[in-house]
């Protein structure tokens, strides 16, 4: 049986966020999302969240170089960055908009995997200036919690940076994450729930 998808936020009707979301942002700094084909029908896509609340994003999908010419013609004509740790990466918390101009950062989206599959197949973005966090805010994102140890979602990873190298105000991206959040783990018996909710605090 095909699920019904809501038309505006493209997840399932019985899941949809259309309600959390805020006016939208026109962030400063564009992000470029890599998104690996696995991601875009996972139902915690975050970046789609993301597509629904900034302004200046712009996402592809794919693995190789061919899949991603656009956005090497982006990485080519303007000052871009790509999030992604790593010993020649320069923290985040380091920097100044004023000393250092990023106006495109890239961000991968995957597992930990995926993602490092993706930087490995594209070598025009490791030529890219790498920027990494040196501390970054907890967790939020409690439904994969297997895979997210190793990373931060995609989209608090791009709250986070927006947050200071844009000095945005990121309550926006995190009201919709928990929307997403509450939505997906109403349905669930308590126990389920719980297991989600209730876990990173000892880790
Ligand atoms: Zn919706």
């Amino acid at each position: 049986m095909k699920r019904s998808t809501c038309k505006i936020c493209h997840f399932s009707v019985k899941t949809c966020v259309c309600d959390h979301i805020s006016n939208v942002i026109a962030n400063k700094t564009h992000i470029v999302v890599l998104q690996h084909p696995s991601e875009v029908t996972a139902a915690k896509n975050t970046v789609r969240l993301l597509s629904l609340q900034l302004k200046n994003i712009h996402i592809f999908v794919g693995e190789t170089p061919s899949d991603f010419l656009d956005a090497q013609a982006i990485a080519k004509q303007n000052h871009c960055a790509l999030l992604y740790p790593g010993e020649n990466a320069t923290a985040l918390e380091n920097i100044t908009s004023k000393e250092t101009r990023i106006d495109y950062l890239f961000v991968l989206d995957g597992t930990w995997k995926k993602a490092h599959k993706l930087a490995m197949l594209n070598p025009w973005l490791i030529e890219l200036p790498r920027i990494s966090f040196s501390s970054a805010p907890k967790n939020q994102y409690t439904i994969r919690k297997a895979e997210q140890q190793y990373s931060l979602s995609t989209l608090e990873a791009c709250a986070y940076f927006l947050t200071v190298y844009d000095t945005m105000d990121p309550k926006p991206l995190y009201k919709l994450l928990q929307g997403m959040i509450t939505e997906q783990t109403k349905f669930m018996p308590p126990h389920v729930r719980e297991r989600y909710l209730d876990n990173d605090d000892s880790a």
